[in-house]
């Protein structure tokens, strides 16, 4: 397992182009390998899938709230979104995993308003701010353009943040982007709480799967994050994502992520999110082979360092108790992945989105 601030690769240059129903807009370069929704989208199933995930949104069963509002009218329901996405914030960012940022960062897309609630939401200021959010509502050609964006300005992939309740307008703006040259792997950054039904249809269009594993006990879902049968909803997520990916991560010539699933655990204080019962269940219903990545930047932000209900939650992470999660992954034998420094990780990572266009500190910034 390597460290979070592990060296870069300096990626390289691929001029070729594969043109996918209209006027291809050259971007200025383009990875290696093809990402697959290329051939989704020459093959016309890109635009069944898309229509089939659109259709889940009349009777909204898009995660596992199925809250059964018509999304095309509007309705709206536990995520307070409706059938156009919400873009809080899209930029070049470092602070990922260091095969998803490589020189030029990932291209992260944020969306706004979240299916879940987490006390401990570090995106509280997008992710639980409905009113606000309606603000940010975009059409898909606009969505559609950023990622466009993203992958001029050298982005190395598309990686959607909270993307789970907005899964159909994510597929219909990568659709009418990838007619316009897009090329880069697309990131599925999700908190895992996902219907197994919308990742079947998100097959081959998500390339790299980078979800949560937030906690193994469901009643921690319902304390601190708001929703029902979190672990039940979230492994069977997983066990679906590593039935596309399965374990191996596939690079480029560039050193860069191009494939693969990526299993996030943040060490929560007081053992919130019961991390070893997590990765044993990783080890022995996916493989010891799945990447890893261990996460120290936990800090209290939100409602969990104010209303005494969430005391537990109240403080950072204690180095012993990194150290047990390290031990952990080494004990059951889990080598795959990356890790963060605990020293400054919670200063890293701490975004302010009320600068939309440069939510996060440059992690470089602290090197
Ligand atoms: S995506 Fe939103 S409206 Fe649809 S089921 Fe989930 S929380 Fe409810």
């Amino acid at each position: 397992m390597k460290h979070m601030s592990a060296e870069h690769h300096v990626p390289t240059i691929d001029e070729s182009t594969v043109e996918c129903g209209t006027e291809s807009l050259a971007p200025p370069y383009t990875p290696p390998p093809t990402p697959s929704y290329l051939d989704l989208c020459h093959s016309g199933e890109l635009l069944h899938r898309v229509e089939a995930l659109e259709a889940l949104l009349e009777r909204c069963t898009i995660c596992p709230r199925d809250c059964l509002n018509n999304r095309i009218k509007d309705e709206i329901a536990a995520c307070y979104s409706g059938r156009l996405p919400i873009v809080s914030s899209y930029t070049p960012h470092f602070g990922e995993e260091p095969p998803l940022v490589g020189t030029h960062g990932a291209g992260n897309i944020f969306f706004g308003n979240c299916n879940l609630r987490c006390v401990y939401c570090q995106n509280y200021q997008i992710s639980q701010t409905h009113k606000a959010q309606i603000q940010n509502e975009v059409t898909h050609d606009r969505l559609a353009r950023m990622m466009l964006e993203l992958q001029g300005r050298g982005c190395h992939n598309i990686n959607f943040v909270s993307p789970t309740h907005f899964a159909p307008q994510m597929a219909r703006a990568i659709l009418l982007a990838a007619q316009q040259g897009l090329r880069l792997p697309v990131v599925y950054n999700t908190n895992a709480y996902d219907s197994v039904e919308v990742l079947r249809l998100l097959d081959g269009i998500v390339d790299v799967y980078l979800p949560d594993l937030k906690y193994a006990e469901n009643d921690a879902g319902y304390l601190y994050s708001k929703v029902k049968g979190y672990k039940d909803y979230a492994r069977l997520a997983l066990k679906e994502m590593y039935r596309q990916t399965g374990d191996e991560l596939v690079f480029g010539a560039d050193g860069l992520l191009k494939r693969g699933l990526v299993i996030r655990l943040l060490v929560l204080p007081n053992d919130i999110g019961g991390v070893r019962e997590s990765l044993e269940w990783i080890r022995d219903e996916l493989s010891p082979r799945v990447a890893i990545s261990l996460m120290a930047q936990y800090y209290p932000t939100n409602v969990a360092g104010t209303n005494s209900r969430y005391v537990l939650l109240s403080r950072r992470l204690r180095e012993s108790e990194w150290l047990r999660a390290l031990s952990a992954l080494d004990e059951l034998g889990m080598a795959e992945g990356w890790m963060q420094e605990y020293d400054g990780a919670a200063y890293y990572y701490r975004p302010d989105f009320s600068d939309s266009s440069r939510p996060f500190k440059d992690i470089r910034d602290f090197e």
